[in-house]
C-alpha cells in the first residue's frame, strides 16, 4: 500500500464518520493525518511497520492502531462496518433530504431498504408512513422534496478549497474542466460542475456515475447529470458536443445574471472563440458576477506576488520553524517572508511577549544566514486592545520590519466602538497592516459591524494596507470589500495566514479574491520588491 491509497483510507473513513454524525475533532484528526500522509515522501508503511509513525505530526495512539492495521491486513475493520452500515448513496440522499444520518439509518431499517434507489421505490409506493415517526406531514414533505429532485438546491455552501478540491478531481477523471462557483473563486461554493467535451456522452456520463466522490446519481439526461456528493452536495455535469464546449463552459461558469446579459450565445468550441463571436474582450471567470461588456483591467496575477507577509510558526499555533517556513517560501520562489506569530492578549494559543520578539529575532538571523538572498522578515500579528492599545509595547513594535494587527476576541463590539478600537490601533506608527479586518469565518460567524468606509479613511491617512487573508473559511477582506478599499485608493496584501508549510499554499485563494475585487498587481504590496516592503518602514513622528 502505497501513500496515497493510506491516505485515502483514512480519508473515507473520515466520510464516514462524519456521516455517522461521529465527534467533529475526531474526523479532523483523520483528514489532517491524511494531508500529513500524503505530504510524506518515506513510505508510511514501512514507518508503521518499525514503530516510528507517531514521529509524524498529527498521528497519535488512535491513528497510530488504525494504521497498524490498515497496514498488517489491508483494512480498517470499523471502515468496513460503516461502508456497511451506513450505505452512503442512502445516506447522501437523506443528507439531500434533510435527513440527519441516523434517521436515514433508522428509516432504512424500518423500511428494510439498502440504497437510495429502494427508498425512492418505498416513497413512491406510498410506503414511507410506515416507518415509525413517519407521519403523513413528514411523507408528504419527503415526496416533494424527492420530487424536486431535478433542481437540487445545496442545504449549505462548500468552502473554496474544498469545492476546487472536489470538483477538480470530478475534472481530472473525466478530462473536462471545472465551471460553477468555483471557477469564478466565489468564497463559497453552492453550484458545483464540471464540463467535458465529448462525442460519446453516455461513456461519460457513466464514467461519472462511477466516480469514488459521486454517491448517487439524482438526474440524469443525454448530456448532463447531477451526482450528489457523500456529503449530500450536488455536482452538475455537461457533456456537451466539442465544437459547443465554449458556450457550455460559459453558461456553466456563470453567473447567472452575467450569463443571461451576454445570451443569445452563439456554439463555439472555446471561450476565446465565443467572445471573439460576441466582439468582447474574453473576461477573467472572477469578474463574472454583475453583467459587464467592457474591456476588463490586467488583474493581479499569482506569480506576481513576490512574498508572503503573514504566517505563523511554532512560537505561537504554526506547525513549522522559523527556518522551515522561510524555506518553504523561498522554494515558492518568494523573496520574502515575514513571521507574523500571535501576542499574548490572542489568549486560546500561545503568544509572543517582548522577550520572546528578541529571542525569535535570534532564531530569525540564523535563518537568514542559512536562506540569503531570500530574506526572511522580523513581524508579529498583534493583537488590539478593547481600548484600541496594541499587545506590544512601541519599543519592541519599532524592532520589526512588519506589523500587522488583528482583532480577535471581542468582534460583536458595536460598531461604533469598534471602529474607534481599530482606528486607534492603525494610528500608532508601527502598524503596517491590518488583518482579516471584518472577521467572519464563512459559514460559522458573520462579519463584524467594523465601519470600513472610516477605516479605509485612516488606513489612507496613514499608509496602512488591509489584508486579504487567503484562509478558505476567512478571505476577508472578500472581494466585495476589495472592490471598495481599492476605489477608496486604499492598497491591499494578499496574505495566507499560514500555520503550516502547506498553508502557504493558500496564496491562490487570496489573489483570487483580490482579482474578484478587481485588483491591479500595482494596488497589491506585496508585488513589490523587499527594499520597497523595508521602505515602508515609517518613521515615529
Ligand atoms: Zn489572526
Ligand atoms: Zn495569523
Amino acid at each position: 500500500m502505497d501513500n496515497r491509497q493510506i491516505a485515502d483510507r483514512l480519508d473515507a473513513l473520515a466520510s464516514l464518520l462524519e456521516l455517522a454524525d461521529a465527534n467533529p475533532y475526531t474526523t479532523r484528526a483523520y483528514r489532517r493525518a491524511a494531508e500529513t500522509i500524503r505530504g510524506v515522501e518515506l513510505p508510511i508503511a514501512k514507518l508503521v511497520k518499525s514503530g516510528r509513525v507517531r514521529e509524524l505530526r498529527g498521528i497519535g495512539p488512535g491513528i497510530d492502531a488504525r494504521l497498524r492495521e490498515l497496514v498488517e491486513t489491508g483494512e480498517i475493520a470499523e471502515l468496513a462496518e460503516l461502508e456497511r452500515e451506513l450505505a452512503p448513496d442512502l445516506v447522501g440522499l437523506g443528507r439531500y433530504l434533510g435527513l440527519g444520518a441516523k434517521r436515514s439509518i433508522e428509516l432504512a431499517r424500518a423500511l428494510g431498504i439498502r440504497t437510495a434507489d429502494e427508498f425512492r421505490q418505498a416513497a413512491a409506493e406510498g410506503r414511507l408512513r410506515t416507518a415509525p415517526g413517519i407521519g403523513p406531514k413528514t411523507e408528504a414533505r419527503l415526496l416533494e422534496a424527492l420530487a424536486r429532485e431535478p433542481e437540487p438546491r445545496p442545504r449549505r455552501a462548500l468552502l473554496l478549497n474544498r469545492a476546487w478540491e472536489l470538483v477538480g478531481a470530478i475534472a481530472a477523471a473525466l478530462d473536462g474542466q471545472t465551471a460553477g462557483d468555483a471557477r469564478r473563486w466565489r468564497d463559497a461554493c453552492e453550484h458545483l460542475a464540471v464540463v467535458a467535451a465529448s462525442a460519446d456522452p453516455r461513456s461519460v456520463l457513466a464514467r461519472f456515475a462511477a466516480l469514488p466522490q459521486i454517491v448517487a446519481v439524482i438526474e440524469q439526461g443525454d448530456r448532463r447529470a447531477v451526482g450528489v456528493t457523500v456529503e449530500g452536495v450536488p455536482v452538475e455535469l455537461l457533456a456537451p458536443e466539442p465544437e459547443r464546449f465554449g458556450t457550455a463552459l460559459l453558461r456553466a461558469t456563470g453567473s447567472p445574471a452575467y450569463v443571461e446579459a451576454l445570451e443569445p450565445l452563439p456554439d463555439a468550441p472555446d471561450e476565446q472563440a465565443l467572445y471573439r463571436a460576441l466582439k468582447l474582450a474574453w473576461c477573467p471567470p472572477e469578474l463574472r458576477e454583475a453583467p459587464f461588456r467592457g474591456t476588463p483591467p490586467p488583474l493581479l496575477e499569482p506569480e506576481q506576488i513576490r512574498g508572503d507577509l503573514h504566517c505563523h510558526t511554532t512560537w505561537s499555533d504554526g506547525r513549522a520553524s522559523v527556518e522551515e517556513m522561510g524555506r518553504a517560501a523561498r522554494d515558492r520562489g518568494y523573496d520574502y517572508l515575514a513571521i507574523c506569530d500571535h501576542t499574548p492578549a490572542v489568549g486560546a494559543v500561545r503568544g509572543l511577549t517582548p522577550d520572546d520578539v528578541r529571542r525569535q529575532a535570534d532564531e530569525i538571523a540564523a535563518a537568514n544566514a542559512e536562506l540569503a538572498p531570500f530574506r526572511v522578515l522580523r513581524g508579529i500579528e498583534c493583537d488590539i486592545h478593547p481600548d484600541g492599545r496594541l499587545d506590544l509595547p512601541d519599543r519592541v513594535l519599532a524592532e520589526l520590519d512588519w506589523v500587522q494587527a488583528s482583532v480577535h476576541g471581542g468582534q460583536r463590539m458595536p460598531r461604533q466602538e469598534l471602529t474607534k478600537r481599530v482606528e486607534e490601533a492603525l494610528r500608532n506608527p508601527y502598524v503596517r497592516c491590518l488583518s482579516h479586518p471584518k472577521g467572519r469565518y464563512i459559514n460559522r460567524r458573520a462579519e463584524n459591524a467594523l465601519d470600513l468606509e472610516r477605516v479605509f479613511e485612516v488606513a489612507l491617512e496613514e499608509g496602512i494596507a488591509l489584508e486579504v487573508n487567503g484562509l478558505p473559511d476567512r478571505l476577508d477582506l472578500s472581494g466585495e470589500h476589495v472592490r471598495d478599499a481599492l476605489r477608496a485608493g486604499v492598497q491591499i496584501v494578499c496574505s495566507t495566514d499560514a500555520h503550516s508549510v502547506r498553508g502557504l499554499g493558500n496564496m491562490p485563494f487570496s489573489v483570487a479574491t483580490a482579482r474578484r475585487g478587481w485588483a491591479t498587481p500595482e494596488r497589491v504590496v506585496n508585488t513589490q520588491p523587499l527594499e520597497a516592503i523595508l521602505n515602508r518602514r515609517r518613521a515615529p513622528s
